[in-house]
């Protein structure tokens, strides 16, 4: 196994225990799988470049702003078999109040104000990107109204992902919820890379939970383990970070990248 190249001791030793967990789930004769959502995708741009290229043939679901997403980008996923097209709200629009967190789809609108939103974006979606587009629901910010989570199936919703891990229990009403785990911006301070060390700390954590409960993709919803990026705000540390992280996924042999939007 290739280590990154780092010259900071605490990167190295980060690096050391992410391999450290992908080897215990090898030993236990399981696989890791993991899965990558970038979010705010909407045109053909420098940084979607960068970020389609590290990505290869790795399964990405991009997280596209029905209203403002182009033809260009359409294009671009057409040419790219590897990656999926998933619904980032309407217009990520903030309806809240000043004092309270931003979003788009919480308890400040009616729910037929945002059933319209969303059947708006959903339709939009499928006809630029045709059957590339899934039926996944990303709401901005993270974070929707528990009244509307049993409407996305009215929508065509098949699932919907947030951020964190939670005991999930299934119901018949509800679409499957499928996380991300590792966001690597740090938006509290500065909106910079969070660091080697704390972006694996996040995915170690809901790893080792897994590993340790006999959670696997396949048997809950708790896998697989999401990594999240905003490929628009990457600065040059968040790009080698996600280089690394690619690399050593896909060379590990009890670790898989898998598209659980598709
Ligand atoms: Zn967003």
């Amino acid at each position: 196994m290739t280590m990154p190249h780092s010259h900071r001791v605490n990167d190295l030793t980060a690096w050391a225990a992410f391999i450290a967990e992908l080897d215990a789930w090898r030993d236990a004769g399981r696989v890791a799988a993991f899965w990558w959502r970038d979010d705010d995708a909407t045109d053909d741009t420098t940084a979607l470049t960068r970020l389609l290229d590290i990505a290869g043939d790795t399964p990405l679901s991009l997280a596209s702003i029905p209203r403002d997403a182009t033809t260009a980008l359409a294009n671009v996923v057409a040419a790219r078999p590897n990656i999926s097209v998933i619904q980032h709200g309407y217009a990520h629009a903030n309806h809240a109040p000043d004092d309270e967190k931003k979003a788009e789809f919480g308890p400040h609108r009616s729910l037929d104000a945002m059933q319209r939103d969303l059947t708006t974006g959903f339709k939009r979606l499928r006809r630029l990107f045709g059957p590339r587009f899934r039926p996944m629901f990303v709401p901005p910010w993270n974070r929707m109204a528990d009244t509307l989570a049993p409407l996305l199936p009215r929508i065509g919703f098949q699932s919907f992902s947030t951020y964190g891990t939670t005991l999930q229990t299934r119901s018949p009403n509800i679409p499957t919820q499928i996380n991300t785990h590792a966001d690597i911006i740090d938006w509290r301070s500065g909106r910079k890379f969070l660091g080697d060390a704390a972006a694996l700390d996040l995915t170690i954590q809901h790893l080792s939970f897994c590993r340790q409960r006999g959670l696997h993709y396949t048997n809950s919803s708790h896998g697989p383990t999401g990594l999240l990026t905003h490929h628009a705000a990457h600065d040059d540390a968040c790009w080698t970070f996600i280089e690394n992280l690619v690399r050593v996924i896909t060379d590990h042999p009890a670790a898989i990248w898998k598209d659980p939007a598709a």
